[in-house]
């Protein structure tokens, strides 16, 4: 688990979500717990997992990291072959327990669970065109939106959801519960990751390929933008709720949210992120005596830097992995005790080198600039920064918890003046272009490294003003 992601509530970005389904295994909801073990980096404020035994959804859910919300008894108490999970880290909406997933819904034409990672950019005036219409909402989440309007529709659920989805605008992959069937969907711009396997006489569904791995099932394909997968006992089927589809998924995912061991639409993290450090190496005209990456989303890129400049690659910071959410801190002074807590330059590694310093992105900048400090007090010579991905210059209204220009440190400085403001010799980004070279693929977001956005933002539009 990459732990980092939580100290980073205050100087890396966080993945809102992740979200895991089980259909037909005699121990859906442990497998669904496991699955969520190995979703945890995607979010580690709430947690919850709802079941079906064929007649009876039922569902459990609290604030906390998976291990704390559950335990045997409790999944115990989740009985049935089908299984939704989510791990939860919140912004759109706030972290009350009335947004912690899966939401559920006791209807009168059936009861069925939902869970989501993304941001549903027309929620707002979705929300408001149904509350004058009479609806009532429980919690402020988006993704309350998707069953109000399934609520809303008329037909068989199918057609529910396909007519629902069709006024869904942003970023959204959705598994939902319903008492005898599993639905997955992914937005038709397929800006989150959601991919499909076989287990056993089985399904499973999840945002990442790392949890088909410890649940032991067999990677089918990824769900594709637009599509709907129905899981029932008549078996696998598909269609799409929209045929206006193009593949734009989150370059950030690549970059930093998922796990190394992922596949995101047949290419590998690990060495998207290792190819990106090749390519970085390529664009330099500094010298120097070792790589360094800080861990841990930084260390593939700091391989690949290392391979195509022939510099060594050394453990320059060493990641205290013991610091949790306990140090999570309200203010400046300790949240930088924090960081100090969080991670140690290596002084015999770093004392007197010429450091190349790889890191994935800079957000606030506020953590490049005290690892930078930390190797300098380790006795570096020098400290040049490269970025594994473009700078990020404008907010993320997608699901990732960058929704302001104050948040971004690239949207007021430039490389010089944020080069000075982290005090490093020399700082240097990918390009759009060079990542896209590096990720051999142009189906990327990169909406926040250019400002050009995939979709409509709706009244979100109001937030791009500086
Ligand atoms: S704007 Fe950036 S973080 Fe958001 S989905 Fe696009 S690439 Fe990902």
């Amino acid at each position: 688990m990459e732990l980092e992601k939580t100290y980073f509530l205050n100087g890396k970005i966080n993945e809102e979500c992740g979200v895991f389904g089980i259909y037909n295994a005699s121990d859906a909801a442990s497998l669904t717990y496991f699955g969520l073990h190995a979703l945890q980096h995607r979010g580690q404020e709430a947690a919850g997992i709802a079941s079906s035994d064929g007649e009876k959804v039922r569902c459990y859910k609290g604030k906390g990291l998976i291990t704390e919300v559950f335990n045997p008894q409790i999944i115990d108490t989740l009985t049935g072959n089908n299984a939704i999970g989510h791990v939860r880290y919140s912004t759109e909406g706030g972290n009350e327990i009335e947004n912690v997933q899966p939401l559920m819904v006791r209807a009168h034409t059936g009861h069925f669970a939902v869970v989501h990672n993304g941001q549903v950019v027309n929620a707002h005036e979705l929300k408001m065109q149904m509350e004058n219409e009479g609806s009532i909402f429980q919690g402020s989440s988006d993704s309350e939106v998707l069953i109000h309007l399934i609520q809303k529709e008329v037909g068989s659920f199918s057609e529910k959801i396909k007519k629902a989805c069709n006024k869904l605008e942003g970023a959204f992959a959705f598994i939902i519960l319903t008492k005898d069937c599993l639905y997955a969907i992914r937005d038709k711009n397929g800006l989150r990751p959601l991919s499909i396997a076989k287990l056993d006489e089985g399904y499973c569904l999840s945002s990442e390929t790392c949890a088909f791995e410890i649940v032991n099932a067999k990677f089918i394909r990824d769900v594709e933008p637009g599509e709907v997968v129905k899981i029932s006992k008549e078996g696998l089927s598909f269609f799409k709720y929209t045929e206006y589809t193009q593949n734009k998924m989150c370059a950030m995912e690549y970059i930093y949210f998922a796990r190394p061991d992922s596949n995101i639409d047949g290419i590998n993290v690990h060495t998207a992120r290792r190819i990106s450090g090749q390519v970085l190496a390529k664009l330099e005209d500094h010298e120097g005596d070792i790589v360094i990456g800080v861990p841990d989303s930084s260390l593939s890129a700091a391989i690949g830097y290392s391979e195509a400049s022939g510099l060594p690659y050394e453990i320059g910071l060493i990641k205290n992995r013991y610091v949790g959410r306990t140090f999570i801190q309200p203010t400046q002074k300790q949240r930088e005790r924090g960081v100090r807590m969080k991670l140690s330059a290596v002084k015999s590694i770093v004392s007197g080198k010429r450091v190349f310093m790889i890191d994935d992105s800079i957000v606030r900048g506020t953590t490049s600039k005290r690892i930078v400090q930390l190797l300098k007090e380790a006795g570096a010579k020098e400290v040049h920064v490269r970025i594994g991905s473009p700078a990020i210059t404008h907010p993320c209204f997608y699901g990732v918890d960058t929704s302001t220009y104050d948040e971004l440190i690239s949207s007021r400085l430039n490389v010089d003046e944020l080069c000075a403001f982290i005090g490093a010799d020399s700082l240097k980004f990918l390009t759009i272009q060079q990542l896209e070279e590096a990720f051999k693929t142009k189906n990327l977001c990169t909406s926040c490294f250019s400002g050009h956005y995939v979709t409509n933002l709706f009244s979100l539009q109001d937030k791009l003003i500086k």
